[in-house]
């Protein structure tokens, strides 16, 4: 059992701090919404009246918020008044530049800290079997791995501070482009008289295969879990394919990478919010491709 302080208990964190109490850890947190901290109480989360209240007495604290400038303000809050033992794990999706500045945080008071973003959605959090991937020293990593272990199913570490953040935002830019990409193939097949469950049947066993496709298709029909088989709910909500995708962008001008179509990518779900289908599931993308003119 590990004392654990869990801050952020929105859609994800909700739900992950409930399997940490389902194997067993006692968990306190924290959230600005009341709502949320009320869901989280029903679960067996005991409610602390601020992040540093529910950080006091914690041998792991576990932030899972918004953006980078929740992270570094949270992490800037409760390094000073964390024990010294205690191993901090932000699993929020933020830039690198706030992972780092977040583990340069924890350093001031000579803090354990990895950077372990998750991947696999409400529905992973909920069944605990989210990956998480994670950036950190290898004692850090491996403190860490048993409590990681509760709320997913693949843990794998990527290298050093930063590095868990930067897996995120390449896997996610992948994401974003071969969803565009199979919303495109499945626009122009409806085009050229191809029926959906025929495209389906042919790329989901040919080159065009990927997660896009066979795990999460933009179309009604052939993959029933798929949010589009659900009014296109989210899922992988359109505003934080935009914030992951723009990550990547704002990582790739840092360091001079050539990424035309992330770049192309992250340009097209800017428009899709900006008309106003953020709370959409991203993969209502394709019904923006349809009003799209050639
Ligand atoms: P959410 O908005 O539901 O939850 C975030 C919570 O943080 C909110 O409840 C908010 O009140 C709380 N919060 C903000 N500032 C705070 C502060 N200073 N102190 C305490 N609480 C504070 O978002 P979510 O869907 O749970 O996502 C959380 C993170 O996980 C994001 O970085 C997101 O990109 C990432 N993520 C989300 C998904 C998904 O499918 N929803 C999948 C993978 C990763």
């Amino acid at each position: 059992m590990t004392a654990i302080a869990f801050i952020g208990l929105g859609n994800m964190g909700g739900p992950m701090a409930a399997n940490l109490i389902k194997a067993g850890h006692e968990v306190t947190g924290f959230d600005l919404v009341q709502a949320s901290c009320e869901a989280a109480r029903q679960s067996g989360v005991a409610i602390a009246t601020s992040a540093t209240d529910a950080v006091k007495g914690a041998e792991l604290v576990i932030t899972m918020l918004p953006a980078g400038k929740h992270v570094v303000g949270v992490w800037t809050d409760i390094v000073p008044v964390a024990a010294t033992e205690t191993l901090l794990i932000d699993c929020s999706t933020i830039d690198v530049d706030s992972a780092r500045k977040a583990h340069a945080l924890a350093a001031t008071r000579g803090l354990r800290a990895i950077d372990a973003p998750v991947s696999g959605g409400t529905g992973g959090a909920k069944a605990a079997t989210l990956t998480f991937m994670c950036g950190g020293d290898a004692g850090s990593f491996a403190a860490a791995r048993p409590v990681l272990e509760a709320m997913g199913k693949k843990i794998v570490h990527c290298g050093e501070a930063g590095a868990g953040q930067a897996a995120k935002i390449c896997n996610n830019m992948i994401l974003a482009i071969s969803m565009i990409g199979v919303s495109e193939a499945f626009v122009l097949a409806e085009k050229l008289g191809l029926s959906h469950q025929a495209l389906f049947d042919v790329a989901s066993t040919s080159s065009g295969q990927c997660w896009s496709l066979t795990s999460y298709c933009p179309v009604p029909g052939p993959v029933p879990a798929s949010p589009a088989n659900n009014g296109y709910k989210p899922g992988f909500a359109a505003a934080l394919m935009a914030k992951d995708v723009g990550l990547s962008q704002a990582a790739a001008d840092a360091v001079g990478a050539a990424t035309p179509l992330g770049a192309h990518a992250a340009e097209i779900y800017a428009s899709f919010n900006t008309a106003g289908h953020q709370a959409e599931d991203f993969s209502g993308i394709i019904n923006f491709l349809r009003t799209m003119k050639r």
